[in-house]
């Protein structure tokens, strides 16, 4: 059984991403309006009318702006935890089909097994996601896809989740010299630079760069801030790291983030 990997898009402005199995059609996360949504995916082939669930990190509006229109589609399942799914709730205007969630636990959704895990950001309870399908057993491969974007640094939880990838999404918010340099006050740039706010290059670099002996076979680097980061300083920084390795890896334009579709 395979897996299909598809990011919609993803940067400070915006994120989602679809992944299929053989039973199931999920969204990571949803953060551009249902419009905008849906047709992302009727460009891909695909249809929001045919998505079984969506799962939430955090109910930040670059997450979860797509739920305000998401009352046509009553079937889809919304999973988060509960203060995720409480914050997000008072943003929206009816009731959204919920299924809660302990952070940290462990549950199957028709043939994926989901797991989630706290990250270090100024939201309610936000989470990374680990999704895998297969038992393990030499006809049933296991893979798995890590996401996790939106953290201040990386605990050793974290590192530990993201080794285990076979595709991971891992954020890459701001080049530190662009954020320095930027217009914006310095209480946001602080915000951001802070324990709980985002990774920059360097630190995302780091972070990988200390992960021994990861599953590695494609790393997408995402979530990068549209007025402070630019694919080409990310590819510059990374150069060297990916020189080296056997794994693939994608820096995702925060303007035109849709990607190909990755299948493992
Ligand atoms: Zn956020
Ligand atoms: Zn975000």
């Amino acid at each position: 059984m395979n897996m299909r990997f598809r990011i919609l898009g993803s940067s400070s402005k915006g994120n989602a991403a679809l992944l299929t199995t053989n039973g199931a059609r999920i969204l990571v996360d949803v953060g551009f309006t249902v419009k905008k949504l849906e047709s992302m995916l009727t460009g891909i082939g695909e249809s929001l009318q045919s998505v079984d669930a969506i799962f939430l990190t955090h109910e930040h509006g670059d997450h979860s702006a797509g739920l305000r229109g998401l009352a046509k589609y009553p079937t889809i399942t919304v999973f988060a935890n509960e203060d995720t799914a409480e914050a997000a709730q008072r943003q929206t205007g009816y009731r959204l089909n919920w299924k809660i969630f302990e952070t940290g636990s462990r549950f199957q959704f028709k043939d994926l097994e989901v797991s989630s895990f706290q990250i270090p950001h100024d939201a309610a309870d936000p989470v990374g996601y680990t999704f895998t399908t297969g038992t393990g057993e030499p006809h049933s491969p296991k893979r798995s896809v890590v996401w996790c974007t939106d953290l201040g640094h990386a605990p050793r939880l974290i590192q530990e989740k993201i080794r285990d990838a076979d595709v991971l999404v891992i954020e890459s918010n701001y080049d530190s010299r662009m954020l320095d340099e930027s217009p914006r006050p310095w209480s946001l740039k602080q915000r951001i630079k802070g324990r709980h706010g985002h990774l920059c290059n360097d630190a995302t670099l780091e972070l990988l760069s200390s992960i021994q002996q990861p599953r590695w076979q494609q790393i997408y680097l995402a979530h990068l801030s549209d007025e402070c980061n630019k694919p080409s300083i990310v590819e510059r920084c990374f150069a060297e790291f990916s020189k080296q390795r056997a794994f693939n890896l994608a820096v995702v334009d925060p303007i035109n983030g849709l990607l190909p579709e990755y299948v493992f």
